[in-house]
Parts: C-alpha cells; structure tokens; sequence
C-alpha cells in the first residue's frame, strides 16, 4: 500500500492559540450532498476548520449550477475571507471569482479544480491515478475481451482525469489488440440512473458480450451493476468504482464489485481546512505540485489514492475506521 500524505493532520489537532482568536470566515460550496462521501467531506472540514478558531458556512448547490453561482455571491456579500468550493461545473465560475478576487477573497478548489479563473489553491487527490488504479485492477484480472468504459459527468474535471488515466493503462492493450473498446459513455452528474440506463443500452448494442466495465466511481458502479444483474451478469464481469462508499465496500465483498479506489476523506478535509485558514492569514503554503487550469499554474497539494479489493479492503478502508468491519461484512 503506499504511504498516504497526510499533510496538516498536526496543525488540525491543535489547541486553538490567541492568534486564532480572529475567527476567520469560510464559505464552504458543495456541489452535490447527496452523495454519501460529500457529507463526510463536510463534516471532517468543518470540525477541522472550527478546530482551527475558523467559522464555516456551508451551502449545497444540490448539483444545479445556478444554485451554486447565487450561493457564491451570497458569500461573497456575507464577507467571507475564504470560498472553499466543489465546483458543480468547474468551467463556468471564472465572473463571480473575479467578483469575489476584486473582494479579496481567496479561493481554495476543493477536489475538483476549478479552471478559467485566478484561484489560489487546488486540494486534491492524483486524480490521474485514480484512473490508472482503475483500469490497472480489471487489466490485470482480464487481460482480453470488451471493455465498456463509463466516464462521469462531463462538466466535472476529475470525470476527464479518471479517463485519462484509465486511458494511460488501457491503451497499450488496445494497441496490442488484446482489448477492444466497445461503449465509451458520460453519465451525467455522476447518477447511478443514468449509468443503469447506459449500461443497458451497451449490454444490448454489444449482445451482452462485455467483459469489463470502467467505472469511475460507486455511485455509476452501482446503476452498471444493477443493469448487469438484470442480464444475470453479475459477478461475472469485471468492474471498478471509486469511494470507498459501504454500498460499494458490501458489493466487493460479495463480489459483484471487483474494486474500489479508497481516497482518505480526512487527510483531504483536514489538509483543506488547515490551508484555508492559512490562505486567510497570507501565510505561506507548502504544495507538493501545480495543475494548469488553463489562467495559471495552480499550486496544488494532492494526495495519494488507495486502490482496495476484496484482499485489501480490512487493511485499508477498515482499518482507517472509514468503515467498521460489521457495517461491511454484516449489513
Ligand atoms: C469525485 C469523486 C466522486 C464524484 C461524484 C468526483 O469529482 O472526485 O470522488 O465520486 O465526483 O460526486
């Protein structure tokens, strides 16, 4: 297993010191809250940043994009001095985080990068290896056959990310004509409706000859699955996810689901909190790389992602205490 950066855990345990007294303002925008791991992001922020003598304001935009822009404008209006933002589209914020630039509030891009826009920090996980995890796990357990590849939603960067990583693994073996691509769909915002329907439709067009299925994450893993069983599949073709959520982690363990890609919420939320109420103060950051968001090279802090299957799954997201054993072995 590699060694998970957990940069900022210290600082987020400390006592709370007179120079924290301030009570610097965040405004935390979250995308969607609907999805088990976004809450989870939520709660480990907001304890980590009030920890930290912050106060946190959050809002979900419930995935409607419109939602999210009033929302940032109300924080700007409120006078936060920190926008930590999952951005439901990441390529449409560029004139209210010019509003909120002119305010002097800082921006902070959590999770996913937001890009046409002059943003100050990017937290995230290597999202590019996320994807190779991926397809890395179905490859290695089905070297020939049909690959279906399930992307997620087109307006979130990291869904283009976890392509291009799977990508980077699958496409040796496309050359090789060892595997053929045989669906190549987005399901938008991420719903497990939308990857039912889709899958589907690609067990029908390929008579039900598919051998593996890149999912991106749980949730699209879930509504692929669902289509799969529907055809008695199930289990008999490979497919991968991304979350670690306990639906997921209960399907690996009845091997309807052969992975899952374990990105430990905490180290991300912890990091995130402690470098808001850094960006707040003007203190100087410590980053571990740049993204280019296509305004600027963005210092960006990114963590390392675990890929678990049956095999691993106790010594990772168990033994993290992201789930209990009894949640996952005996629902
Ligand atoms: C996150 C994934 C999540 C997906 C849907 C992505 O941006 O990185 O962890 O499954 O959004 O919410």
């Amino acid at each position: 297993m590699k060694k998970i950066i957990s940069i900022g855990l210290l600082a987020a345990t400390c006592a709370v010191g007179p120079a924290m007294a301030a009570g610097e303002k965040i405004g935390l925008l979250m995308s969607d809250l609907r999805l088990e791991r976004w809450q989870k992001d939520r709660d480990l922020f907001t304890e980590a940043a009030e920890a930290l003598g912050a106060k946190v304001y959050t809002q979900s935009a419930n995935g409607d994009v419109t939602t999210q822009i009033s929302q940032i404008e109300n924080m700007i209006s409120r006078g936060v001095d920190v926008l930590v933002i999952v951005p439901e589209n990441g390529e449409v914020l560029s004139n209210v985080l010019a509003e909120a630039k002119a305010e002097g509030i800082k921006v902070l891009a959590y999770d996913r990068l937001i890009k046409f826009a002059d943003i100050d920090l990017y937290v995230s996980f290597d999202n590019i290896r996320v994807g190779e995890m991926q397809a890395e796990a179905l490859l290695e357990r089905v070297p020939t056959g049909n690959y279906f590849l399930m992307g997620g939603s087109p307006t979130d960067n990291n869904a283009k990310m976890f392509r291009e990583g799977q990508m980077n693994v699958l496409q040796p073996a496309i050359d090789a004509k060892k595997i053929n691509i045989v669906g190549d769909q987005w399901a938008m915002g991420w719903s497990a409706e939308a990857a039912l329907n889709i899958m589907e439709n690609g067990l029908t067009a390929n008579n039900n000859k598919i051998d593996a299925v890149v999912a991106s994450n749980d949730a699209t893993a879930g509504g692929a699955i669902q289509a799969l069983e529907a055809q008695g599949l199930d289990g008999k073709v490979v497919i991968s996810g991304q979350d670690a959520d306990l639906a997921a982690m209960r399907r690996i363990v009845a091997g309807t689901q052969t992975m899952t890609v374990y990105k430990p919420i905490a180290s991300l939320a912890q990091t995130s909190a402690q470098m808001a109420v850094k960006l707040a103060k003007n203190e100087a950051i410590n980053v571990n790389g740049h993204v280019n968001n296509s305004t600027k090279d963005v210092d960006a802090v990114l963590l390392d992602p675990v890929a678990v299957s049956k095999e691993n799954l106790d010594s990772t997201v168990i033994a993290d205490g992201f789930h209990s054993r009894d949640d996952v072995y005996n629902p």
